[in-house]
């Protein structure tokens, strides 16, 4: 694009005159985490990977979990608030049962996201105009500098750093407000959708109960849920916050792993106190990445328990 020649302010179209610019050579604007080829990994497109990575992440975080449960290694035992009898008496579910949930909820998810995301060439994306968007964002950076800063200081600041700041906001500014502002949503959809779902009987009784019925945590029953209530609250909850935020697919790679891995957290976290109800109404995010092993935990159980009122969870 060119930028001199556009209807853009004439207070910029001086700042960009030479001798500087806003924008530097393409050999410069680049950041580190910025791979230009088709896909970060060789043998799977970005796509795909986007889709993986929650699968592993749950997976592998989970593994790691169980296999400490198993162990029952001495210094984690200190910690464990479910003793392993308790769990298979309380819990109305088998692992068995809970796995092939998790693994049908995460079948759907998988699907919705190959339907969902982009199947344009990812060399399209990758090898976008970045320098036309980033004079683009030169332009708001020159215009917001004039306005706060005046014009004597705003050109000294633009004259000396304005090529890092367009680089920051571009490469990192935006990106990271997305992420905060994806999150955000997500986490509102889940919660009121959450909340919904124990007020109103008629879910309670015939969809979220069947979440409830695992009343002491499995590391790997974060995702157990009715088919309904996972497409709902997890997989379209994910799409929503993924739109929302205008994200590539590179970043939805981010997104969707983190997203998981705090999910997982929040859900198991919250379960091995048999308050998920509860504690999700006290929590706020990032919420602790703590579990049954972390004494940290501990105390915030007793914290939060204390500011709800009681630790018994709610069901129909
Ligand atoms: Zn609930």
């Amino acid at each position: 694009m060119n930028v001199s020649s556009s209807s853009s302010s004439s207070a910029y179209d001086a700042l960009t005159a030479p001798p500087y610019a806003l924008v530097a050579s393409p050999l410069d604007y680049y950041p580190a985490y910025h791979f230009p080829r088709a896909s970060l990994l060789s043998w799977i497109s970005d796509k795909d990977l986007s889709l993986l990575m929650p699968i592993v992440i749950y997976w592998g975080v989970s593994l790691i979990f169980q296999a400490i449960d198993s162990a029952e290694i001495p210094y984690f035992e200190r910690y464990r608030i479910h003793e392993p009898e308790e769990v298979k008496r309380k819990n109305r579910v088998t692992k068995r049962t809970v796995v092939l949930m998790v693994i049908v909820q995460q079948a759907v998810q998988t699907a919705l996201g190959m339907y969902w995301l982009d199947d344009e060439d990812p060399l399209k994306e990758v090898f976008r105009d970045h320098k036309g968007e980033m004079e683009q964002y030169g332009i708001w950076i020159s215009r917001i500098s004039f306005a706060l800063l005046g014009p004597s200081l705003a050109t000294r600041l633009l004259r000396t750093c304005g090529q890092e700041m367009t680089k920051f906001a571009y490469w990192w500014a935006i990106p990271i407000l997305q992420f905060l502002w994806a999150s955000f949503v997500l986490d509102t959809w889940q919660y009121f959708l959450h909340r919904y779902m124990h007020t109103n009987r008629f879910l309670y009784r015939h969809i979220h109960s069947l979440h409830h019925r695992l009343y002491c945590p499995y590391a790997f029953g974060a995702l157990y849920n009715h088919p309904v209530e996972g497409f709902l609250l997890d997989t379209l909850g994910t799409a929503v916050a993924h739109w929302a935020s205008m994200m590539s697919t590179r970043q939805a790679i981010i997104l969707f792993g983190f997203s998981t891995l705090k999910q997982w957290t929040t859900t198991v976290d919250s379960h091995c106190r048999g308050i998920r109800y509860r504690s999700c109404l006290a929590t706020t995010w990032p919420t602790t990445i703590s579990t049954t092993s972390s004494s940290v935990s501990r105390r915030t159980s007793r914290s939060r328990t204390s500011r709800t009122g009681t630790s018994s969870s709610r069901r129909g």
